[in-house]
């Protein structure tokens, strides 16, 4: 065996190790929480990294892949179309690209303005989606501040082709994240009185699932804890 094969062997086996910690730690969060682990998705964020990855999450038992950019994502979507596997589009969608990136995905978790959800819309075929909700005062972060939050609820809800599932949002750096994710909690309570179906919370990543599962989330999306760092982007 040539080294080549033998570098390869190893990062196959610190990859089985990393995704055997965050399920155990999954499962830990769950039974803590009274929760069954499953009920909750893990989407494993593979941005940045080759599509060799992705093949070998996918012999560790792995069917949910996320990524953010989305020429990298079609792109792999089209390089790995022979594998069983949801897409989620986690990353912020441009409006002329919305089309197409609905096209691949089989989840989209950022939709966050009315512009897009129009951009999205379908007569054709229904696609799910999470409102992403921004918990911070920036609004380059992304998400949908929680002041504007039910009419956009009540827009996707007449846009024909797109099913809400529920809420995302990523906990802002300086608060708790256990709070942070308890406010998505409330907010997803709230969306529910328009929206009784939308009852799915994504979030939670590599430094904050435990406190995320601690409330109520449904959908994680981990990356570095699962692929281990990220080569820089090219
Ligand atoms: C990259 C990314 C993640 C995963 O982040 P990690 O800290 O690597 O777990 C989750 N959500 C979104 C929106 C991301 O862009």
């Amino acid at each position: 065996m040539s080294d080549p094969d033998l570098a390869g062997l190893r990062d196959l086996a610190g990859l089985a190790e990393r995704l055997a910690a965050v399920r155990s730690g999954i499962a830990a969060a769950a039974a803590s929480a009274g929760r069954d682990e499953r009920d909750i998705v893990t989407v494993v964020v593979t941005k940045f990294h080759p599509v060799t990855l992705i093949e070998q999450l996918v012999a560790l038992g792995v069917h949910d892949v996320g990524e953010n950019r989305h020429q990298e994502a079609q792109a792999k979507v089209e390089a790995l179309a022979g594998l069983d596997l949801t897409w989620h589009f986690v990353g912020q969608v441009q409006g002329k690209k919305a089309k197409q990136v609905r096209a691949y995905a089989d989840v989209i978790h950022s939709v966050d303005r009315a512009s897009l959800v129009d951009a999205l819309s379908s007569e054709s075929d229904v696609i799910d989606c999470f409102v992403q909700v921004n918990l911070t005062d920036d609004p380059a972060r992304g998400g949908v501040d929680p002041g504007l939050l039910d009419p956009l609820v009540e827009r996707v809800l007449s846009t024909s082709g797109l099913r809400l599932l529920g809420l995302m949002a990523v906990a802002p750096l300086g608060e708790e994240p256990r709070r942070a994710f308890a406010r998505v909690r409330e907010l997803g309570e709230r969306i529910r009185l328009l929206a009784p179906e939308a009852k799915f919370l994504s979030m939670g990543m590599s430094q904050d699932y435990p406190e995320a599962i601690s409330e109520g989330a449904t959908h994680l999306r981990i990356g570095t804890a699962i692929t281990g760092n990220r080569p820089v982007p090219g």
